[in-house]
């Protein structure tokens, strides 16, 4: 599928992406190993390049991003290692070994960076598909009822388009997003949202599950896993409304649908980064029926069909009790059935 980013070929069918899983990042017998420690400086300024199997050792990697660094006077040679930034890894699943990498496998977190080392950097590093400039804040939308528009990175060159992979109790589900503008998540063994919902599928028996702040739309898609017969999915920030109908594509194969269609591409989605009053983005038709919405999730209710539904309010941020009750409180004003926070 064609990237919205790059305009490249770098989004795949979900089983594209599960197929490779056991091998992708993995060594070849050839693979040199060098464990380097990440609290300290690089101990000179040398790095090995990839190997012939074209995979190298993480650590490696970071080696050689730490010596560009020094060449470009960004570092002083005091830093420790992990201060070139976090590591993406593409695709990013629950792993038990650091990796040897492939091309184009690593999206790379940095506060330091400037446009011209991050060409550099994408000309010079092969592992790193993408570099972006991370801040002090969270990307994309971390309160639901905010006003205005959120705070995004800034991607320098490269792609930053990567996807997770998450495990549900039917199969694994693969969740592309694009990291300049969503918070990071570190796909672990046991993900407690996912199993949230699973057990209130089961005990409840929706025919409507309702994600309304899906994000790239992972738990609406893990209950459409579980075959509830109808979707719906809705988040108020362009960004999340646009990848959740992406991963519904990359993941049709595993849903009862015939076709699925976006209603708009991504630059006209971005036009209206926030919209209040819901709108279709994506749809998929067939035995199972998935909706996916951009809109404020107060207002999702004038789009919701007239039965009982089972609501997931996926929060970022849900320590604040008094803020929760109340937004649990509003939405059963308006749906019935059940509503939870996971
Ligand atoms: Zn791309
Ligand atoms: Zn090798």
């Amino acid at each position: 599928m064609k990237c919205p980013v790059c305009g490249e070929d770098c989004i795949k069918d979900a089983h594209e992406i599960i197929e490779v899983l056991p091998t992708i990042f993995s060594r070849c017998p050839d693979c040199h190993f060098r464990i380097l420690d990440k609290n300290t400086p690089l101990p000179n300024r040398f790095y090995q390049t990839p190997c012939t199997c074209g995979k190298r050792f993480i650590d490696e990697v970071y080696a050689h991003l730490y010596v560009i660094f020094l060449e470009e006077g960004i570092f002083t040679g005091d830093e420790p290692l992990k201060a070139v930034g976090t590591p993406l890894i593409h695709p990013g699943f629950f792993m038990k070994l650091p990796p040897f990498l492939p091309r184009d496998s690593l999206v790379l977190l940095s506060a330091h960076l400037t446009k011209e080392v991050a060409e550099r950097i994408i000309r010079e590093v092969p592992e790193i598909k993408g570099v972006v400039k991370s801040d002090d804040f969270v990307p994309g939308i971390s309160d639901p009822d905010l006003d205005g528009v959120p705070n995004t990175y800034t991607l320098l060159a490269g792609c930053d388009i990567r996807a997770n992979v998450f495990e549900t109790k039917k199969g694994r589900l693969v969740l592309y997003k694009e990291q300049s503008t969503m918070h990071i998540e570190f796909p672990r063994r046991f993900n407690p949202k996912i199993d949230a919902v699973e057990k209130r599928i089961e005990s409840f028996q929706p025919e409507y599950f309702v994600d309304a702040c899906s994000g790239v739309g992972t738990l609406g898609l893990a209950a459409a896993r579980m075959g509830v017969p109808h979707v719906i999915m809705n988040d108020i920030w362009f960004a999340a409304a646009f990848w959740t109908g992406y991963n519904l594509q990359v993941n049709r194969e595993f849903f009862k649908i015939d076709d699925v269609t976006m209603y708009f591409d991504y630059a006209e989605l971005e036009k209206e980064p926030i919209v209040k009053e819901p709108r279709l983005v994506a749809e998929a038709t067939g035995a199972q029926e998935m909706k996916v919405f951009q809109g404020d999730y107060n207002l999702l209710h004038t789009v919701l069909p007239d039965s009982r539904v089972l609501a997931v309010i996926d929060l970022y941020e849900k320590s604040d009790l008094t803020a929760t009750t109340k937004i649990l409180g509003r939405w059963r004003e308006h749906v019935s059935g059940e509503v939870f926070i996971p």
